[in-house]
């Protein structure tokens, strides 16, 4: 693995993005501005079962943040901080909707810390608009024949409705 400098003005936006919704990109849009070089990873995940492949994600994520200063799109197999040793990020970022959210991810950001103590988390709180959706909700309403693009951008809702 590279040994690039770590830098807290690299940032880092993991997820699955199964698929990627109206609230990931807003936190894409509103994180992105706050670093000189922002990674939007798509990381793969054997235990979650997809509905769009890693390739897919990746493409769909390039396609819709294409507007977006500083976005890079990767695709990462392994550990978090693994991901931001080998890019240089020194922050991650993430977003809560809810107090349910912050309690998932307290014990990894501690965790990441532990294993990088370079490695910081911000959390940016979700937009009211967007707080209540999440790619299972959206993958739940699709897999019932129902209209999602009032939850994902366009782009998404183009390739679920076209399976309804
Ligand atoms: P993971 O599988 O790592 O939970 P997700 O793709 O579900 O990945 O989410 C990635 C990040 O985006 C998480 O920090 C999650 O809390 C946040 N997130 C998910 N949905 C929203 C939303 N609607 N608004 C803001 N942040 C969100």
């Amino acid at each position: 693995m590279s040994r690039k400098k770590i830098s807290p003005r690299r940032g880092l936006y993991p997820g699955s993005f199964d698929p990627v919704t109206l609230g990931h990109l807003d936190i894409i849009r509103r994180a992105a501005p706050l670093f000189d070089e922002f990674y939007v990873a798509v990381l793969v995940n054997s235990a979650k079962k997809a509905l769009f492949s890693a390739e897919e994600r990746v493409k769909i994520l390039q396609a819709v943040t294409a507007d977006i200063p500083g976005v890079r799109v990767i695709l990462f197999s392994g550990l978090t901080v693994d991901c931001c040793r080998q890019y240089g990020i020194g922050t991650i970022v993430r977003g809560l909707r809810s107090g349910a959210d912050l309690e998932y991810e307290l014990p990894i950001a501690r965790v990441n810390r532990s294993l990088d103590p370079e490695v910081d988390t911000l959390f940016l709180t979700a937009d009211a608009r967007y707080e209540y959706i999440s790619s299972s909700i959206v993958k739940e309403v699709a897999s019932y024949g129902r209209d999602v693009s009032a939850m994902v951008p366009p782009e998404v809702a183009e390739r679920m409705n076209a399976q309804r």
